[in-house]
């Protein structure tokens, strides 16, 4: 079954808002099974809407559109549906009474204009909104299916999974199922894992697997369609074994496993704890570990140690070290780290210092450059690295590398 989606919404052409909608019901529609091939997205405008419904009838089996069931004259989706099949629109009584009642309960009369919320084609199925007054509605021409949700992303998410997805899995009860599982990488490149894995890529057909750089790390996603989960997970798991085998090293998660996360329950398998003398990171690092629950298990305390006197009087860098290599220097970077480890007296301590950018490089020390040290009972490590992002971009990456060069201390030492 092959499907289009259709976004409506002049907004979205402008670029003011992102099309969450489409993110949304194109991951909810391929779960279950549905390709989603095409997606257009066209303006409040009849003409291109009408032109857009007529390219979509003629490629997709099922079509969904979103938005443009409002009550005012702008919100044309229904009447275009509706010309585009040659179907008259009628007031639907039970729809008109639902409305009704929405407003009555808020203790407002309905305006007149919500009556144009009750027009529904000929036929057509209605998919109910217990979160807005435009319902959903489902209708069937010519085997073809469209599908219309309403526009704001709380409302869609309602119809579609309360009405939409029960609706089109008895419609279509064999269409199968699409399961994906990522796997997490850390500590290589993307165009090293492309390598290991050109054989695999090359031939795949079903499971497919895909590889993409996220900042600061890489991810793997196989993919399988099958006829139920149970054969997917199985089709995916052969082909993530052959895929550990050769980055089996890399691999730190799966699926929403975070590095944060990881690090945190390595930590608290080893009963140890941590701490950050954080300054181009700016506290980052420790913020992201205290969204893990239970984090105050390990995470002991940090310090942003953005001045060279904070890192000299509170994490004690030596003045003379800050003079002599400069604040970002692997000299500084072992100093914090093993000054924040004494000052909380952890299991690791964290030293993170660089230049974020945009401004503040030279040509000696270039933005993007960015030392972190990790100090334990058995030494220090340090390591040098060199990020080509934004601000943020080089903050992010900065604490993803601290972490899993903590994660691979913890591993090499307790
Ligand atoms: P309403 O009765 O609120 O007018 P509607 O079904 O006519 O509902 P729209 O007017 O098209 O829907 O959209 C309402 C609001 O929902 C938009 O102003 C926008 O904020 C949000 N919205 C619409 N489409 C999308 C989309 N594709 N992605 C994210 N947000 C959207």
């Amino acid at each position: 079954m092959i499907v289009e989606v259709i976004n409506t919404g002049t907004e979205l052409l402008l670029g003011d808002i992102l099309n969450t909608n489409f993110q949304y019901l194109s991951k909810a529609l391929n779960q279950k099974g549905f390709d989603v091939l095409y997606q257009t997205t066209v303006g409040d405008n009849e003409t291109r809407l009408r032109e857009v419904l007529k390219i979509a009838i003629a490629r997709a089996d099922i079509i969904v559109t979103t938005g443009g069931l409002g009550p005012t004259r702008g919100d044309i989706t229904k009447e275009m549906v509706a010309s585009a099949l040659d179907l008259p629109l009628e007031l639907d009584q039970e729809t008109l009474e639902k409305i009704n009642q929405f407003f009555i309960h808020r203790g407002i009369c309905m305006p007149e204009n919500n009556v144009k919320q009750a027009m529904i084609p000929q036929g057509a199925h209605i998919l109910k909104n217990d979160a807005g007054t435009a319902p959903g509605l489902a209708v069937e021409a010519d085997d073809k299916l469209i599908i219309l949700l309403p526009g704001p992303p709380n409302e869609m998410k309602h119809v579609c999974t309360e009405q939409m997805l029960p609706f089109l899995e008895e419609h279509f009860s064999q269409q199968g199922i699409i399961h994906s599982k990522v796997l997490r990488l850390k500590g290589i490149g993307e165009s090293t894992v492309a390598e290991k894995l050109d054989d695999i890529i090359m031939s795949q057909t079903n499971p497919t697997i895909a590889i993409y750089a996220r900042s600061g790390e890489i991810i793997i996603r196989i993919t399988a369609k099958s006829i139920d989960y149970a054969m997917a997970e199985a089709m995916i798991a052969e082909m993530e074994a052959e895929v550990r085998k050769r980055l089996e090293n890399n691999i730190y998660g799966v699926d929403n496993e975070s590095l944060a996360k990881k690090l945190g329950e390595e930590l608290l398998k080893r009963n140890s704890t941590i701490s950050f003398a954080e300054s181009c990171t700016g506290g980052l690092a420790s913020s992201m570990l205290t969204d893990i629950p239970g984090s105050s298990e390990y995470l002991l305390g940090s310090v942003v140690s953005y001045s060279n006197e904070a890192k000299a009087k509170v994490i004690n860098v030596s003045e003379d070290s800050l003079k002599k290599y400069g604040a970002v220097s692997e000299q500084v970077a072992r100093e914090m780290a093993a000054g924040v480890r004494n000052l909380f007296n952890t299991t690791l301590g964290v030293g993170i210092t660089g230049i974020a950018g945009p401004g503040g490089g030279s040509s000696e020390k270039p933005v993007g450059l960015v030392y972190m040290a990790i100090a334990s009972e058995k030494g220090i490590v340090c390591q040098k690295h060199k990020f080509h992002g934004s601000r943020t971009d080089n903050k992010l990456r900065s604490v993803l590398a601290a972490f899993s060069l903590a994660l691979d201390k913890l591993n090499e030492e307790f």
